[in-house]
């Protein structure tokens, strides 16, 4: 047994986040800074983009390093945790680099735990859903081990993920590193970028603009989604548990893609109709958390009704358009 590394906990902690210029690394910034946190974002821009932490310039408390965390990560400071969320993390996005989203996931993950180890910070990697692929098991428990096809188009994001969830575990046995893994359930909010291809920016912009909503298949896949203040609050309060086995956090009110549409259509009062496209390879035919572990082990569990939260994610897209 390795000896486990001593955490200790600072008054004004200093927290490295790693894709913090995305959509989910930059409101976990917000936050952190709001829980007195110092703040490091590594990021290189490749999915991400300045404007989501423009707001931070000048805050001394924020320090931000635009570098790829595959190559070796140089601190010279000490770092309490380590939120690794570097990754991209749209099907558009992870096709198009595939191999960039697999060296992230492996060898940008690797450097992360190693900086974590380094620096004796705990560790806490944003996992995904995808890595149940096209469930077997309905609603996803975390026991369930999943059903991806290894060498299909999307294996590039799971299969990353899924060696990322490993490599953690390696540290956390072989190296006594504190670890947590949060399996992510699809999120959304402000700041998501508006051509990212993901189904809620990509609806509501075709709606906000009267153009058809490109509907994948004929919308029977089910999807569960939840949004970013409930998701951060989530991996916030399990980062600051005890909880070291994988915790799945999202909003288990699913629904169609087609009934997404429709309710996308109501909720901006667009004229827009819907369209068919060809269902693309391996997409996932249902998908909803099972958030026991969360609800019993973090007295978490989600708010914002999706009315709720896309009122907000639509005017803030109205105001990007
Ligand atoms: P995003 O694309 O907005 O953010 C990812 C960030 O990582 C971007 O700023 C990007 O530039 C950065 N990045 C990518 N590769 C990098 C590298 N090699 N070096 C440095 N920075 C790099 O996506 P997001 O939705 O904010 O996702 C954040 C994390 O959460 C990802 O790890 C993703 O897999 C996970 N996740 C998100 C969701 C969701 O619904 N949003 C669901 C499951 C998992
Ligand atoms: N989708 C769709 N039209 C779009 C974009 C996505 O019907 O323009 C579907 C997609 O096929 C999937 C669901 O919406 O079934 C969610 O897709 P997204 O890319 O947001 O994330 P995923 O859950 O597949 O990772």
């Amino acid at each position: 047994m390795p000896a486990k590394r001593t955490f200790v906990k600072t008054k004004q902690p200093t927290s490295v986040v790693t894709g913090g210029a995305g959509f989910l690394g930059s409101h976990l910034t917000d936050l952190l800074l709001e829980r007195g946190h110092r703040v490091i974002a590594i990021d290189n821009l490749v999915t991400g983009a300045v404007k989501n932490i423009a707001h931070l310039a000048g805050n001394s408390q924020f320090k931000f390093i635009n570098q790829d965390v595959t190559e070796y990560i140089y601190l010279d400071e000490p770092v309490q945790y380590v939120w690794h969320f570097a990754s991209p993390a749209s099907p558009i996005d992870y096709l198009e680099i595939p191999i960039k989203t697999l060296k992230v996931g492996s060898l940008g993950t690797h450097k992360a735990l190693g900086l974590a180890k380094a620096k004796g910070a705990r560790f806490l990697i944003a996992s995904t859903s995808e890595i149940y692929g096209d469930p077997l098991v309905h609603p996803q428990r975390e026991e369930y081990w999943g059903n991806v096809n290894t060498i299909g188009p999307r294996s590039c994001y799971d299969e990353a993920k899924r060696f990322g969830e490993a490599l953690t575990m390696a540290y956390h046995r072989e190296h006594g590193v504190e670890v947590r893994i949060v399996r992510i359930f699809n999120t959304y909010g402000p700041r998501m970028r508006l051509n990212d291809g993901r189904v809620v920016p990509a609806f509501i912009s075709q709606a906000l603009q009267n153009k058809p909503l490109t509907v994948f298949g004929e919308g029977n896949q089910t999807r569960s989604f939840c949004y970013c203040s409930d998701l951060i609050a989530g991996i916030y309060r399990l980062m600051n548990s005890s909880v070291d086995e994988p915790v799945n956090i999202g909003n288990p009110h699913e629904m169609t893609v087609l009934e997404f549409a429709k309710e996308i259509i109501q909720a901006t009062g667009s004229r827009s109709k819907i369209v068919f496209k060809a269902l693309p390879q391996d997409d996932p035919k249902q998908r909803r958390p099972d958030i026991t572990r969360a609800r019993t082990r973090l007295k978490w569990e989600p708010k914002v009704s999706l009315q709720e939260g896309l009122i907000k994610t639509i005017d803030h897209f109205r105001g990007r358009l």
